[in-house]
């Protein structure tokens, strides 16, 4: 495919189809996949439909999914305490309403957010009461080794330059911070099914990642990969319990899960 090469390690790419007038690459070397047609226009496009998005109403949920919610949350909190020995300043990119932070903060962290949009900024400043800054990590300018943990909950994909912002992210970071991430798995079980169909490929997400792709990036970072772990959305409760949980293990066991949780370590 005619563009500048890959993303990531310039090698030639292949075509590999289109969806909504974008066309996606897939790189014949390292495998990466991204939207290979993405212009400067579009890019100032999707800032803009970020900081105008109609927030996600947080307090619209039922007692039942608000539950669901936060258990998700404490189990996202889980996996960074597995890997933090204290608990100290903890950065959200892309915080949303706040949910994850309201959890951490409520469990000992100091916590901020960074989020584009309006709306969602001011209901963590009003009904959680958590600093957060409305922009782009790069608009904030963190001193340098600042954050013990920084987390990106389904963010990293949406990134226009993922390497900047991971540069960014490792000069913020203190030495041996920990850095928690979960991205849609391009390797999942769901995708080999149904290709173009699948509910990750759409117009927000740039890049798309496996174990192999995502763990370059890392490299390239500076991070030491701690954790990876393909899950099948997020573990369930409630109705079926059991057979619910022996289909996740399966699909967590093979790594064909819909989602990818990573825990990198500043070194
Ligand atoms: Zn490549």
């Amino acid at each position: 495919m005619k563009d500048n090469g890959c993303y990531l390690c310039k090698s030639d790419t292949k075509y590999l189809f289109e969806k909504n007038n974008r066309k996606y690459a897939k790189c014949l070397s390292c495998g990466l996949v991204y939207i290979a047609s993405l212009k400067d226009p579009e890019k100032t496009e999707l800032e803009n439909h970020y900081s105008q998005k109609e927030s996600t109403h947080q307090e619209k949920l039922n007692k039942k999914e608000y539950k669901k919610l936060i258990k998700r949350m404490e189990y996202r909190l889980g996996i960074i305490e597995n890997y933090c020995h204290s608990k100290g300043k903890l950065l959200d990119i892309g915080c949303g309403q706040g949910s994850f932070l309201d959890v951490a903060k409520n469990n000992g962290w100091e916590c901020s957010g960074v989020e584009i949009s309006k709306n969602d900024c001011k209901y963590v400043r009003e009904k959680l009461n958590i600093k957060v800054h409305n922009t782009e990590l790069s608009g904030v300018n963190f001193p340098d080794d600042y954050f013990d943990a920084i987390t990106l909950w389904h963010v990293f994909e949406h990134f226009i330059d993922p390497l900047t912002e991971l540069k960014e992210i490792h000069r913020i970071l203190s030495p041996g911070g920990i850095v928690c991430l979960e991205i849609p798995n391009i390797d999942s079980l769901a995708f080999r099914i149904l290709g173009k169909k699948w509910k990750y490929i759409n117009d927000e997400h740039i890049f798309y990642f496996n174990k192999k792709t995502i763990g370059r990036f890392i490299k390239t970072s500076g991070f030491k990969l701690m954790y990876i772990t393909g899950i099948s959305g997020f573990p369930w409760w409630g109705k079926y319990r059991g057979l619910k949980e022996l289909i996740h293990g399966f699909i967590t066991a093979t790594g064909v899960g819909d989602h990818l949780v990573l825990v990198l370590k500043k070194i």
